[in-house]
């Protein structure tokens, strides 16, 4: 059997292409494995469907730079279509037009000599509704608003159903006289290659059946209207860089009456002069003075959520930390909750009054040592 998996041929034999060929090669390889395996013109070849099926297949995952890194690396288990994969090429029942233009392939085959264009055999695929992609908008936020929620405006268009025809394209609606209501129409072609029946989508009314006595000049028929909207969104407290919010329907329009894609918010959250985020923790950097240092001290410093008292133990160093239990980000966003770090820097003064310096002097006399100074000279004296 042409398509047990067992016996699967590799893709770029498949489309007899080399396994470094560019997207523009397998491209125009498969459009030639296309032209050749058509079933439409090898009605008398019973093996050219499993052929055109096979170089779809191959396609499919040639041409997604992603799956062929995955077939590159694990073959046709890679892309789960591996020898227990079931039902073979149906798997790629998903292969969608919007992956490849079947039109460029027909245009090819039925273009200029044969003297009639693409759009008979494109028929039907035009009135397919299709949601419209989704959209990405970067957000800048302040440290406080992304910290704390706040509620943003924005401008932005959105099309939307047209509110003069609510979303119809006209009024009075009637049955389409062209396609009698059906939306398609048939003919027949006569080429070369014998004549046949043909069916396309009703250019009159799209494939609805229906149009109407008068159409809605607000929309143009169109039945849609883009809309500059002022669009007002609460973002939760605890928003980071690289969060986003999902604005749902307000994306791109959707084809043929499908729906509108969604808007996602991308938040950028600025820095702040004094608390430094890290996830949920908020680092806040308290300077000491030497004599703080030594002999600690009670200070005042700041939280998110206004100042607090600290005790600062006597010989604290740079950066040593002390943790403040809840004072970090509530964020509600992810449902969690932020400590809040303290980190000491001690600094040296580097002028002293005349006072300062006798009294540095007469502290200098007496031993100042700490067990780790000690090892050190130690280590320095050994060393010579
Ligand atoms: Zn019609
Ligand atoms: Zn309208």
């Amino acid at each position: 059997m042409a398509n047990s998996s067992e016996n699967k041929r590799d893709y770029y034999e498949v489309l007899g292409v080399s396994r470094n060929a560019t997207q523009d090669e397998i491209k125009s390889a498969f459009r030639k494995k296309a032209k050749q395996y058509h079933p439409d013109l090898n009605k008398d070849n019973p093996d050219a469907s499993e052929k055109f099926k096979e170089a779809q297949e191959a396609y499919s995952v040639l041409s997604d730079e992603s799956k062929r890194k995955m077939y590159d690396q694990y073959g046709h288990a890679g892309v789960g279509n591996g020898p227990r994969g079931a039902g073979g090429y149906s798997n790629f029942g998903g292969f969608d037009a919007t992956d490849f233009d079947f039109g460029d392939i027909f245009d090819s085959i039925f273009g200029g000599g044969f003297g009639f264009g693409s759009s008979t055999s494109s028929s039907g695929r035009g009135s397919r509704a299709r949601r419209g992609s989704d959209v990405l908008m970067r957000m800048n936020l302040d440290f406080h608003e992304a910290v704390f929620g706040c509620e943003k405006k924005f401008d932005i268009d959105v099309v939307e159903d047209c509110d003069e025809c609510d979303g119809k394209g006209g009024f009075d609606e009637i049955k389409c006289p062209t396609c009698h209501g059906s939306g398609t129409i048939t003919s027949e072609q006569h080429t070369i290659l014998g004549s046949f029946l043909s069916k396309s989508t009703c250019p009159d009314c799209g494939g609805t059946g229906h149009t109407f006595k008068r159409r809605c000049s607000h929309c143009k028929g169109k039945g849609k209207i883009r809309k500059n909207k002022t669009l007002t969104i609460n973002i939760p407290a605890g928003i980071n860089t690289g969060n986003r919010l999902r604005v749902s329907g307000k994306g791109n329009p959707g084809s043929n009456g499908g729906e509108n894609g969604d808007l996602y918010l991308e938040f950028v959250v600025e820095e702040h002069d004094v608390f430094i985020r890290q996830g949920d923790d908020i680092y806040v950097e308290v300077p000491l003075t030497l004599t703080e240092a030594i002999i600690g001290c009670k200070k005042k410093i700041p939280t998110l959520y206004g100042n607090v008292k600290i005790n600062i133990m006597p010989g604290t160093n740079s950066g040593d930390k002390q943790r403040i239990r809840g004072k970090g980000v509530d964020n509600k966003y992810q449902k969690s909750k932020g400590d809040m770090y303290v980190i000491f820097k001690v600094y040296t003064p580097k002028k002293l009054s005349r006072e300062q310096k006798s009294l540095i002097e007469k502290l200098a006399k007496t031993e100042m040592d700490t067990p780790e100074i000690k090892e050190f000279n130690r280590f320095v004296k050994n060393n010579d």
